[in-house]
């Protein structure tokens, strides 16, 4: 088991403006703190590359390291999240829904929920070039395991080849949207060629066999900084497991 807490994010604004998603933000200033104890404590930011030999143990991690990912694309992360890890030297993994770059965020079509606007490819191509990575979460951000195999081959392989052509960079893994996947979404995930694949399952540490459903740690409006902390920890994985048997 490997110990790589695997930071998962969405919006960072103001949770008590958030019209029916308030779950998924994270307070400007919540995150300027959980970033600076990043900072203050040495962590390293891993790129998707250093992902798959470290968890296979063909190369040393770092010390403390980190990976920070931001699913969505959502324009919080332009605006209010990218001053904030470049003030830090802190690097993201952005999961991008390719096929609505620039628009809103059609999927949620939850009433209560108000349309929100998803970074462009101009904001992309700037967070790119100060070494943020820009990574897949589909085309259209669909339940995976509710499609068709070849329709879940195209969401996996046109949404990797979308943004290799538009950000000219190998893409190397996928967030799945909802955190919905299957043995055959693995499967298909594999043969399109990422290296890697994000879960919402809870939890920070990992063996290589779980390259294709890594777990993630939780960040939402209500989370504390000692919260946090303890999420980054161990204890948090353990906890997880006992709950899951
Ligand atoms: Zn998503």
């Amino acid at each position: 088991m490997i110990h790589i807490p695997i930071v998962l994010y969405h919006r960072i604004g103001p949770p008590e403006e958030a019209l029916g998603l308030r779950s998924i933000y994270v307070s400007p200033r919540a995150f300027a703190e959980q970033m600076a104890y990043l900072h203050r404590q040495g962590y390293t930011t891993l790129s998707p590359a250093q992902i798959p030999p470290i968890l296979r143990g063909e190369r040393k991690p770092p010390k403390r390291p980190i990976v920070l990912t931001f699913d969505d694309g959502s324009h919080t992360v332009y605006t209010s999240a990218f001053p904030v890890l470049d003030k830090n030297g802190l690097k993201a993994v952005v999961f991008i829904v390719a096929g609505l770059v620039g628009q809103i965020s059609l999927w949620c079509n939850d009433k209560e929920a108000e349309p929100h606007r998803l970074m462009s490819w101009e904001e992309l191509t700037e967070l790119q070039k100060y070494g943020h990575y820009l990574e897949s979460h589909t085309i259209n951000h669909p339940w995976l395991s509710r499609l068709t195999p070849s329709k879940t081959r195209e969401e996996l392989d046109s949404s990797k080849k979308l943004l290799e052509d538009k950000l000219g960079r190998p893409v190397s893994s996928v967030a799945y949207p909802y955190g919905d996947y299957t043995r055959e979404v693995i499967q298909i995930t594999q043969e399109v060629g990422y290296q890697w694949a994000c879960s919402t399952h809870i939890g920070n540490r990992h063996q290589p066999e779980d390259l294709f459903q890594l777990k993630r740690v939780l960040v939402g409006p209500d989370t504390s900084l000692s919260r946090f902390k303890y999420r980054l920890s161990g204890l948090y994985d353990l906890e997880y497991k006992l709950k899951d048997k």
